[in-house]
């Protein structure tokens, strides 16, 4: 039986899941190898780090361990996490730490808004643990981070990748208001996965909740992404995408889920580069705006390129 420890250790070194200690223990499957990725060690990475660490914020490279963080960081393109290191949700899939949050820091909008200034970032991506201890979920928080961005940073376009908030009644249409310039939410596997891999969640409050932000503002680009290799079918993947179309999702991301620990969810199967590529031409076919299907996609892979391609596309749809 594998025990999972606080990735920094040290004295303090606690369970990161606490809720997963008694489970069976799952195999680590061998990579393919067109998932491994090298250690990160460029300068610009370095740099990214110390100021991440100066400014004490959260990113979720780091927490989710993400395999493209040598790539993203040596480009400054770090994805901050507010809200906490501690998430109220309990994933199957997900590597971020669970347990009960510290109440929320009034000062961390300010930093996000002057770190981003200072990594001189076009495009941010702000994400959040989820946060059911709040009665807003959030809501407010996050509109205080956006505000911030715009404040300290007014030429940067402003992601936000958020939970569900769900039953937080309209909390979620305060962040609408906020008008973030692209508002995404993970609907992160198919429907029938949802009781192991996202237990907490469920599937049509997370598919309305994209349909609401449509409906209640147009302009703002919407965006979902899809792990795969958890055991869906390909039929289970096309109804998702035609699910997302009908709420008007603009941008679908797909990537392969890798597994955190021995006590996460197995790993089914590593797709192949062209059974990405298959994903790619059908989602396209389906009518999104912007598609990225490659096993390490994640949400907010190439963000700042993937944004300026969003807008051409929509441009030239408006223009047709
Ligand atoms: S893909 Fe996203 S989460 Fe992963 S390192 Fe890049 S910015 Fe961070």
């Amino acid at each position: 039986m594998a025990t999972l420890l606080d990735s920094k250790g040290g004295p303090e070194a606690r369970s990161r899941h606490p809720e997963k200690q008694e489970r069976e223990d799952t195999p680590l499957q061998r990579k393919p190898p067109w998932i491994r990725v090298k250690a990160p060690t460029s300068e610009g990475y370095l740099e990214t780090r110390q100021i991440v660490r100066d400014a004490k914020l959260v990113t979720v490279c780091e927490e989710a361990g993400c395999p493209n963080i040598g790539e993203c960081w040596t480009k400054k393109h770090a994805t901050l996490m507010i809200m906490g290191d501690t998430c109220t949700r309990a994933c199957s899939f997900c590597n971020v730490r669970t347990g009960m949050p510290a109440a929320l820091d009034a000062d961390e909008p300010r930093r996000v808004g002057e770190t981003v200034a200072k990594m001189g970032l076009g495009h941010v991506v702000i994400t959040s643990v989820d946060r059911d201890d709040l009665a807003d979920g959030g809501a407010e928080h996050f509109v205080a981070v956006v505000r911030a961005i715009r404040m300290s940073a007014p030429k940067s376009t402003i992601e936000i990748l958020t939970p569900d908030f769900l039953r937080k009644g309209n909390a979620a249409n305060i962040v609408i208001d906020a008008k973030p310039d692209v508002f995404n939410h993970n609907l992160e596997t198919v429907p029938r996965l949802y009781l192991s891999i996202r237990p907490g969640s469920r599937y049509y409050h997370s598919l309305r909740l994209l349909e609401r932000v449509k409906e209640r503002d147009p302009s703002q680009f919407t965006k979902s992404g899809l792990m795969v290799g958890l055991g869906e079918s390909k039929q289970e993947v096309m109804q998702v995408m035609d699910d997302m179309r009908s709420a008007g999702v603009d941008f679908l991301t797909i990537g392969q889920y890798l597994q955190p620990t021995r006590k996460h969810a197995a790993v089914d199967r590593f797709l192949t580069p062209d059974e990405f590529a298959a994903y790619e031409t059908i989602a396209r076919s389906k009518g999104f705006l912007l598609v990225s299907a490659s096993p390490l996609t994640r949400s907010s892979y190439h963000a700042d390129e993937d944004f300026s391609q969003l807008r051409a596309a929509r441009e030239a749809q408006l223009a047709r």
